[in-house]
C-alpha cells in the first residue's frame, strides 16, 4: 500500500565543516574564556543563592561557569505561578504560541557560536556533534511550532444524528514538567520543553545537574521571544530531590522524560503513587543497539558507520551501536579491519577540530566506564581500541574499545560510553540473531548492512524497535524525516520530531452540540 505523506517544512542554518570563514567566528568562539552562571528561573526572575563550579570534562581543571540549585521554595514558587498560569496559556491562541516558538529558533540562530561554545565546553562535544545537535534544537521549535498549527487550530467534524453537531478538539493538559538528559542538552531539553508549550502546557524544566549552563541559555532564547515568565520554569538541581518535589505533586499533569529505564521506572511509581490526576508520561529511555552484517555487505562502508555508530559522542547516544553482530564467513575481515580502523581515531579536547571522540561527560562515568572496560578484558577478546594520546589526563576521556563476545555472553545492561561488543552468526541463523537482540528487551535503534533483500526482509519482519536504519549509520535522526524513539525497554513513545508527539501532551475534549 503506498505511504502517507508527510512533509514538514526544515530550515535550521548548519555550515558546512570546510565553510574556513564561518568555521574561523566559531573557532574564535571557542577560544575566548567565557563563564556562564545558571540558576533557578522562576516567574522570570533568576533565583539567588551558593554557587557552585562547573568544570569542563575535556579539562577539569577549567572553570567554565556556576550553578545555583533550586530549593523546596523554588519549586513551590513554580508550581503555583504555572498551575494558576495553565488556563490563560492552554486558550492563547495557537499562532501565537507558535510564533514564540518560531522566534526562539531565530534566536537559538543568532546566538549560534555561544551555543556550539557550550555544547562544547560543557557537553565535551566534538564540533560536528555540537552543529547536529544545535540544528537539531532549531528544527524541534520550528516543527512543533507547524505542528501546533497542523493539530491544534481546527477541530475535527465528527458525524452525528441530525440536529446534533459533534467535534474534537486538543488542548494542554496542564502543568507539564520536562527532565531532560545530559547527552543532548539542548536538542532533547528545547524538544520536551517546545513540544509541552506548543500543546498549551505550562512548563517546568529541569536539566541534567551535568549540564545546566546550557540548558539556561536555551530557556532564556524562549523567555526572549515572549513565552510569558508565569509559563516557563527553570529548575536546575539534583535530581533525587526535585524529582520528589516534583513528581509527587497532584498539580503536575505530565512528564516528558529522556534518561535511564530505572529512572523512568522511579518516574512512573512516583506518579502512580500520587491518587491524583493519572498523569501522561512520554518516556525516551535507553537501548541495547545492534547492527547485523551479512556476508553481502559493504565492508569498507560497515566500517565506518560502525566507527561512527558507536563511537561518535564517545558513544553517549542512547541511539549508539552496541553490539555487531556478523556472519561468520566474514567475521575475521570484519574484526581485524574494525582493529586497525580504530587505532586511526584520534581522542582530544574537541575544542581541537581534529579530534574525533572527545570525553566522557564527568569522572564518575568515566571510572565506570573504565571499569566495565577493564572487566571485559579479562573476560572477552579484545578486537580493537584507540590509543589515548599523552596530555589528556586531565579530561575525562575514555579510551574506545572493541571486544568479541558470542550470542549468549551479550551485554544485559546498557553501557554509556564507547565500547563495542561484536558478536558472530551463522548464515542460517539470522533469524536467531535478531531474536537474541529482541531478548534484551530493549527497542531502540538496529542498523543492518547487506545487499540482500531477503535480509532486509527478515530483519525488517523480526526487529522490535523504534528506529531500523538500512545501509547508513544508526544515529543522528533528523526531526521530521526520522521521527524518534523506541519501544519496550526503550520508551513509551510516542516519537520525538514525528507527526504524533505532540498528542501525549494534549488532552482530546468532544463537543456535542443539539442545534
Ligand atoms: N536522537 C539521537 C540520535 O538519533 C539520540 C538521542 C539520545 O541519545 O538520547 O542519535
Amino acid at each position: 500500500a503506498p505511504s502517507q505523506v508527510f512533509a514538514p517544512r526544515q530550515n535550521s542554518k548548519g555550515f558546512s565543516m570546510s565553510d574556513t570563514t564561518v568555521l574561523q567566528e566559531v573557532r574564535q568562539h571557542l577560544s575566548q574564556d567565557k563563564q556562564w552562571d545558571a540558576a533557578p528561573i522562576v516567574g522570570g526572575q533568576i533565583s539567588e543563592g551558593q554557587r557552585h563550579p562547573r568544570f569542563n570534562p575535556a579539562d577539569q581543571g577549567q572553570e567554565i561557569g556556576g550553578l545555583i540549585n533550586s530549593t523546596a521554595a523554588d519549586v513551590e514558587h513554580a508550581l503555583k505561578l504555572a498551575d494558576d498560569a495553565v488556563d490563560e496559556w492552554r486558550h492563547t491562541s495557537v499562532a501565537a504560541r507558535a510564533e514564540m516558538l518560531e522566534r526562539a529558533a531565530d534566536l537559538l540562530e543568532k546566538h549560534r557560536d555561544e551555543f556550539l561554545h557550550l555544547l562544547v565546553k560543557e557537553g565535551g562535544k566534538a564540533l560536528p556533534d555540537a552543529l547536529g545537535e544545535f540544528r537539531e534544537a532549531v528544527d524541534y521549535c520550528r516543527f512543533y511550532a507547524m505542528e501546533a498549527r497542523r493539530l491544534f487550530i481546527v477541530p475535527i467534524s465528527l458525524p452525528g444524528v441530525t440536529g446534533e453537531s459533534n467535534e474534537l478538539r486538543l488542548i494542554g493538559r496542564g502543568v507539564f514538567v520536562c527532565v531532560a538528559p545530559w547527552n543532548f542538552p539542548l536538542a532533547i531539553f528545547l524538544g520536551q520543553v517546545a513540544a509541552a508549550l506548543a500543546a498549551g502546557n505550562t512548563v517546568l524544566a529541569k536539566p541534567s545537574r551535568r549540564t545546566p549552563l546550557v540548558g539556561m541559555r536555551a530557556i532564556q532564547m524562549l523567555l526572549e521571544a515572549g513565552v510569558p515568565g508565569k509559563v516557563l520554569h527553570y529548575l536546575p538541581g539534583e535530581s533525587g530531590s526535585l524529582s520528589k518535589l516534583l513528581l509527587g505533586d497532584s498539580r503536575v499533569a505530565g512528564v516528558a522524560f529522556t534518561g535511564s529505564t530505572n529512572a523512568a521506572w522511579t518516574i512512573n511509581r512516583q506518579l502512580a503513587a500520587r491518587n491524583s490526576q493519572i498523569a501522561s508520561l512520554i518516556a525516551e529511555t535507553g537501548g541495547i543497539n545492534a547492527m547485523i552484517a551479512d556476508s553481502s555487505a559493504h565492508v569498507e562502508q560497515l566500517i565506518l558507520d560502525v566507527l561512527t555508530s558507536a563511537f561518535n559522542s564517545a558513544g553517549q547516544r542512547c541511539s549508539a551501536l552496541r553490539i555487531l553482530l556478523v556472519q561468520d564467513d566474514i567475521a575475521d575481515a570484519v574484526a581485524h579491519r574494525l582493529g586497525q580502523a580504530m587505532r586511526e581515531l584520534k581522542i582530544g579536547n574537541p575544542i581541537q577540530l581534529s579530534s574525533d571522540i572527545g570525553p566522557a561527560i564527568d569522572r564518575s562515568s568515566q571510572r565506570d566506564l573504565n571499569a566495565y572496560i577493564e572487566k571485559m578484558s579479562r573476560e572477552a577478546k579484545l578486537i580493537g581500541s584507540t590509543p589515548l594520546p599523552a596530555g589528556t589526563e586531565a579530561g575525562c576521556f575514555v579510551a574506545p574499545h572493541a571486544f568479541e563476545v558470542s550470542l549468549d555472553q551479550l551485554p544485559r545492561e546498557e553501557v554509556f560510553g564507547p565500547v563495542l561488543h561484536l558478536a558472530r552468526f551463522k548464515g542460517e541463523a539470522l533469524e536467531d540473531a535478531v531474536k537474541a537482540v529482541n531478548a534484551l528487551g530493549f527497542g531502540l535503534t538496529m542498523g543492518v548492512h547487506t545487499r540482500l533483500d531477503s535480509t532486509v526482509e527478515t530483519v525488517r519482519r523480526l526487529a522490535q524497535v523504534g528506529n531500523l536504519y538500512i545501509n547508513r549509520n544508526q544515529i543522528g535522526a533528523v526531526v521530521g524525516s526520522q521521527p524518534f524513539g523506541g519501544e519496550g525497554l526503550s520508551g513509551t513513545g510516542f516519537k520525538a520530531g514525528g507527526p504524533h508527539y505532540l498528542l501525549k501532551f494534549a488532552s482530546e475534549r468532544t463537543f456535542t452540540v443539539n442545534t
